[in-house]
């Protein structure tokens, strides 16, 4: 099953569910920037509520927004008793703290998962392990390589994957080449979330039986999007860019989203 069908699948599920509920969950996404790529993952984000029968608002407000009216503003949803989860679209201006911002969220609304005090898993290392799991990857025991240490991705998925009694090992820029051909090639599942577009490719050895999760998004010379990962690898299973993680990262936000609304 590709990653298209397995989210389609788990979309009707989460619908179902939904068609359930007396009160629609809703999601309220507050966007303080004007990057057309933000503009794109909003209006995603906003159509996955639309396809699962939950309802979404739009906060736009203008880069030049101060800091302390954005935080009156998350506060205002906060306290609002028709929203049920609450999130800040990355990036923020340079002049805004993410720090501040991400603790101003009620953790019961942080559906992206980025609180301290949050109970829900974030997004993109949730959609991971569920497709992990759909597909049949026995995460006890085995080996796994985490290339990058982000708090949104690589940290949050190295705590996950030890959660499931992985042996996890999170690379990084300062980890010598030779280390990662090392546990690369030891490696029984590879997440690679760090931005460099086909860093993993053939002068690294891999385990016929690996799995290489592709979480980089990448524009080549021609302005198309890529992974981390170049295409083709040697390998049992490795997910695609487009198409692949960004679909699954979606899909745990409305999973989380749900759980927020049932929570209440
Ligand atoms: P980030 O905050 O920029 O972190 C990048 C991480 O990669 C850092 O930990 C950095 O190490 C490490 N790194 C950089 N160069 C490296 C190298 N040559 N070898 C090993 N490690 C290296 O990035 P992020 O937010 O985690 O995102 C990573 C990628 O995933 C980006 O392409 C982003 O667009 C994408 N992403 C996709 C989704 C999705 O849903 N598909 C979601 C989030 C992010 P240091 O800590 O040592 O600097």
């Amino acid at each position: 099953m590709t990653i298209k069908e397995f989210v389609a699948k788990e979309k009707q599920a989460l619908s179902l569910d939904v068609s359930g509920m007396e009160r629609k969950p809703h999601l309220v996404i507050i966007q303080a920037n004007d990057s057309p790529a933000s503009d794109a993952y909003v209006r995603g984000k906003m159509r996955d509520c639309d396809e699962i029968g939950a309802r979404s608002t739009l906060c736009l407000l203008p880069p030049t927004t101060e800091e302390d009216f954005l935080l009156q503003k998350i506060a205002e949803y906060n306290a609002d008793d028709d929203v049920d989860g609450l999130i800040v679209q990355l990036p923020l201006p340079k002049h805004i703290s993410e720090a501040k911002v991400k603790l101003a969220v009620d953790p019961k609304k942080d559906v992206d998962g980025f609180h301290p005090l949050t109970t829900f898993i974030p997004c993109t290392p949730k959609g991971i392990v569920d497709y992990l799991a759909d597909i049949g990857f026995e995460f006890q025991g085995k080996n796994a390589v985490v290339l990058g240490r982000s708090e949104i991705v690589g940290k949050p998925m190295a705590k996950l994957l030890l959660a499931k009694n992985c042996n996890v090992t999170v690379l990084h820029s300062k980890t010598t080449e030779e280390d990662k051909v090392f546990y690369i090639a030891h490696a029984d599942l590879i997440v690679v979330a760090i931005g460099r577009l086909g860093f993993l490719d053939q002068r690294f050895q891999y385990k016929e039986s690996a799995v290489i999760v592709d979480v980089g998004i990448n524009r080549n010379e021609e302005g198309k999007l890529r992974g981390d990962a170049v295409a083709d690898l040697p390998v049992a299973v490795q997910t695609p860019v487009p198409g692949g993680v960004g679909l699954l990262t979606r899909l745990a936000l409305m999973k989380n989203l749900i759980i927020a609304a049932k929570n209440r």
